[in-house]
C-alpha cells in the first residue's frame, strides 16, 4: 500500500496547498497531508483576508508583489481545473490598502525603501488627503491600546495621525479557506493528492521515510537512502495502527487499537509489516 512521491507537504493551508500546486504544475507527484479535515482549516481560516505587498524584508515583499497578480487573475492562476471548483471561487477585491504612519511602525519608512527597490507603487497621504478619501476617519490618536476595563477606554490620548501610506497593489479576498480549496482543486487537476485527518507524528531521519496518522505505528528502513527527493507514504493514516516488529529500522507508536498482522512485508520496497485495521 505504499506510494512514492516526489514531495510530501505537511499541511494544506494556503501555503502548503500553493506549494503542492506549484510543484504539481511542474510535473512533480505530490502529497499534502493535513491533520485537519479540509484544506485551509488552520490559521488560514482565521486570516483577516488582507492581501498586501508591504512587508519588512525584500524577499517577502517581492513574493507578495508577484502573488498579487495571481490574486488579481485568480481564474487564470487556478487554470481550468481549479476554476471548476464545485464550491465556487474566492473573489479578490482590489481596494488598495491604507496604513497610518506611527512611531510604532517606523512611519513605514523601511517598507517604502523596499518598495522603491522593487519599483512597487505607493502614495504618501497627508491627513487632509486621508479625510478627503475617507471622510469618516478619526485622525485623533488612541495609542496605546487599552482594555475595556480601563475607564479611559475609547478616549483619545493626545496628538493626531500624521499621515499614511496608500498601497494600491492590495486588497482582500472574500474567503481564505475557499481560496485554499480552490488551490487544492487546481493542484488535483495536475495529479496532486491531498490527505486529511492525518497528522504527521514523526519524520525519521535515518531512512528517508516518514510516519503519519492517528494512532500510527510505522517502520522506517534504509532502502530509501540514495533516493534523492523521494519520500514514501506508508498507508492510510486512519487505518494504520500497528505493525509487527520484524525487520530493522525505526518504529514509532501512538495510541490506537492493535490488530493482527496483515500488512506488506517487502523490505526491498522499503517497509515491513504494515498492518491495518479491518
Ligand atoms: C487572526 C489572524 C489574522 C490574520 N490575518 C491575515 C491577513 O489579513 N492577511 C494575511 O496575509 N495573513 C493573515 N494572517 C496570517 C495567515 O493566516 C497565515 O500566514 C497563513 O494562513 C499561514 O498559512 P499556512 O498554510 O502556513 O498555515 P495554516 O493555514 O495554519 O496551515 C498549516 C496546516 O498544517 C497542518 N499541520 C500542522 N502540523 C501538522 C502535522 N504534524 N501533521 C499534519 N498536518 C499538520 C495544520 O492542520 C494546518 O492545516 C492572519 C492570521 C491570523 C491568526
Amino acid at each position: 500500500m505504499a506510494d512514492t512521491y516526489d514531495a510530501v507537504i505537511i499541511g494544506a493551508g494556503i501555503i502548503g496547498a500553493a506549494v503542492g500546486y506549484e510543484l504539481a504544475k511542474d510535473g512533480k507527484k505530490t502529497l499534502n497531508v493535513d491533520a485537519l479535515p479540509a484544506a485551509g482549516y488552520g490559521s488560514t481560516s482565521n486570516s483577516c483576508a488582507i492581501i498586501r505587498v508591504h512587508y519588512s524584508t525584500v524577499d517577502a515583499t517581492a513574493l507578495a508583489a508577484e502573488a498579487y497578480y495571481d490574486w488579481l487573475d485568480w481564474h487564470g492562476y487556478l487554470g481550468p481545473g481549479g476554476s471548476a471548483d464545485d464550491s465556487g471561487l474566492a473573489a479578490f477585491h482590489a481596494t488598495g490598502c491604507l496604513v497610518m504612519k506611527t512611531a510604532h511602525n517606523g512611519r513605514l519608512e523601511r517598507n517604502c525603501e523596499i518598495l522603491d527597490q522593487l519599483s512597487i507603487p505607493y502614495e504618501h497621504w497627508s491627513p487632509k488627503r486621508i479625510l478627503e478619501r475617507l471622510p469618516l476617519y478619526d485622525l485623533k490618536s488612541f495609542f496605546p491600546p487599552k482594555t475595556l476595563e480601563d475607564d479611559s477606554f475609547g478616549e483619545p490620548t493626545g496628538g493626531a495621525v500624521e499621515g499614511g501610506v496608500f498601497f494600491p497593489t492590495a486588497g482582500y479576498i472574500s474567503d481564505p479557506q475557499l481560496a485554499t480549496h480552490n488551490i487544492q482543486r487546481a493542484a488535483e487537476a495536475h495529479g496532486a493528492t491531498f490527505r486529511f485527518n492525518a497528522k504527521v507524528t514523526a519524520i525519521p531521519t535515518a531512512g528517508g521515510e516518514f510516519v503519519f496518522g492517528a494512532g500510527v505505528k510505522a517502520h522506517c528502513s534504509a532502502p530509501w537512502e540514495g533516493r534523492s527527493g523521494a519520500a514514501r507514504v506508508l498507508a492510510d493514516s486512519e487505518k494504520v495502527t500497528e505493525r509487527s516488529q520484524s525487520g530493522g529500522g525505526m518504529s514509532t507508536s501512538a495510541a490506537g487499537r492493535s490488530t493482527s498482522a496483515a500488512g506488506n512485508d517487502d523490505p526491498a520496497a522499503g517497509y515491513v509489516d504494515l498492518c491495518r485495521l479491518a
